[in-house]
């Protein structure tokens, strides 16, 4: 099989051992896990599997090391050290990409372009860094200044999602780092590797032993509980489900810890009857067929003006069935395989009950051809809004069509859902393409386009897709405390 010229990873870059307290080490037990690869099963790692009690002295780690990060080092200091960070990351983008495309299947060219998506987090950080300013506020008695200080919040728990293995932990964790706070970061058990890989490259860039810890682990459960519950977290970053997000929540409150949750999507993708056509289906491959439709932002349901239904169907069936579909180290392969069998089961589950319930498969709907995760990408006709295609996040390649006739009508349908993460609209109507930006409960909403993500912008979820901001400098505001100084006995010189 014809495979692309891929960076063959260095040895240094392969750590299999957790990063806690700056050494590599195994879990108490000595146990490991295996971490396969999406596309043929075969085991490509095994990886330190620890629990509670290390998670424990890796927050205790990052707790003692927080005096220095936060005053012994200045912002300048951090931001060298966080440029450092990226320029290694960039340095070994090749290498980092192949170890994400073994572990998590995507593309070997998607991967390379989430080392550089992810590695922007670290530049734009390391800036921000410097820029986290306070101020004065002119005072209301004139022997008393009120001073306002950004402070960082303390050690930040990371938990991060399969999908993204690299931009998830960075936009996460570049943000904590540069506000001066310590982070305990707990990667997906099916994506460690790139965690890892990370990690080496932190400590050569030199952040000080307890500043950036690593726990990998099977069982999720005690780990997250401990790294959402001990009363030295001050704040919990989450990416991945809102059922998890809901229950991190709830194991927070009891230290009033903060949280930001990056959580599920439903995301309506509107398209206008003055839409461009081509356009609209070039944005919808972007956002619906990117990672294999395994995005917490992807269309989950494609709403499709009337006037235009049979004709944008066409157009889109004709990209669709085009989408070269393999390995991710084969040549030109768009889509690869899902992450795991419990995925590939829930899209064709999703695909049944929608071609039962009467949508018709205008291309794909099966296992493709390959076997193991491998499904046709999907377009679905005369979809309803009451099937589960539509109801539920489907994290797979398969784009169900649904009809509308009115821009009220659309808004409703769109907005009724109980997730609000992203939104997509097509038109070339000015008025109209701000009145869906402001109607849509979305956190991100894409006028003309099918992928929004960028280091200098917000985002995040409304409803259940979650609390909290990454990217842009609000995503620093969540690691960061406002302190009010108050300082009185300023007397007049001249009483
Ligand atoms: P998930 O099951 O919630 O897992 C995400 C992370 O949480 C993993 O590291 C997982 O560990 C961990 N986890 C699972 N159970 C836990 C527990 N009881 N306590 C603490 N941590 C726990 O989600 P997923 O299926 O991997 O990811 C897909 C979901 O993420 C989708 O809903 C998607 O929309 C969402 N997502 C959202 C965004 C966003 O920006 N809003 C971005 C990407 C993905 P293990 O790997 O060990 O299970």
């Amino acid at each position: 099989m014809t495979t692309v010229a891929v960076a063959r990873p260095s040895a240094d870059l392969l750590r299999t051992e957790a990063f806690l307290a700056g050494r590599w080490q195994p879990g108490e037990t000595g146990r490991t896990f295996p971490v396969t690869n999406p596309d043929n099963g075969e085991v490509i790692a095994h990886v330190a599997d620890l629990g509670a009690a290390e998670t424990r002295r890796a927050i205790e780690s990052a707790e003692a090391s927080r005096e220095n990060w936060a005053r012994g080092h200045t912002a300048k200091q951090r931001a060298a050290i966080l440029r450092r960070w990226f320029d290694l990351v960039v340095a070994r983008r090749e290498e980092l990409a192949t170890i994400l495309t073994l572990e998590q299947g995507k593309p070997y060219a998607e991967a390379c372009g989430e080392v550089t998506f992810g590695a922007s987090y670290i530049d734009f950080y390391a800036q921000e860094a410097t820029r986290l300013y306070g101020e004065v506020v002119p005072s209301d008695r004139p022997d008393r200044r009120i001073v306002v200080l950004t402070e960082p919040v303390g050690v930040v728990a990371a938990i991060t999602p399969w999908n993204f293995p690299l931009a998830m932990v960075t936009r996460k964790i570049a943000p904590a780092l540069a506000a001066g706070c310590p982070v305990v970061l707990k990667p997906a058990e099916q994506t460690p590797l790139t965690a890892l890989a990370l990690a080496v490259l932190a400590e050569r860039a030199g952040f000080p032993p307890g500043v950036v810890n690593v726990v990998t682990g099977q069982d999720p459960e005690p780990i997250g509980r401990e790294l959402a519950g001990h009363r030295l977290t001050r704040a919990v970053t989450f990416t991945g489900s809102t059922e998890v997000g809901k229950l991190l929540m709830a194991q927070a409150a009891a230290t009033v810890s903060r949280v930001s949750l990056e959580l599920g999507g439903n995301a309506p993708f509107v398209v206008f009857e003055d839409a461009d056509l081509d356009a609209a289906v070039h944005g919808l491959i972007g956002s619906k067929f990117r990672a294999s439709g395994q995005t917490c932002v992807c269309a989950n349901r494609v709403f499709v003006h009337e006037a235009i239904y049979d004709a944008f169907a066409e157009r889109l069936v004709a990209a669709v069935a085009e989408l070269p579909v393999g390995g991710g180290f084969e040549p030109g392969v768009q889509i690869g395989p899902l992450i795991d069998d419990r995925a590939v089961t829930k899209v064709l589950a999703h695909v049944e009950q929608a071609r039962a319930a009467g949508a018709r498969v205008l291309t794909g709907g099966s296992k493709h051809r390959r076997g193991g995760g491998y499904v046709d990408p999907t377009v679905l006709a005369d979809v309803d809004p009451a099937m589960t295609v539509a109801r539920e996040e489907t994290f797979g390649p398969v784009a169900p069509l649904l009809r509308f006739a009115g821009e009220d009508e659309v808004v409703a349908l769109a907005n009724d859902s109980e997730y609000g993460l992203a939104a997509n609209v097509f038109t070339r109507d000015l008025g109209r393409a701000w009145r869906m930006g402001e109607r849509l409960e979305y956190g991100t909403v894409g006028i003309n386009t099918g992928v929004m993500s960028s280091e200098l912008a917000p985002a995040g979820g409304m409803k259940q897709s979650g609390v909290g901001r990454e990217g842009s400098r609000h995503g620093i505001g969540e690691f960061v405390e406002t302190k009010y100084l108050c300082i009185e006995g300023i007397a007049s010189a001249n009483p």
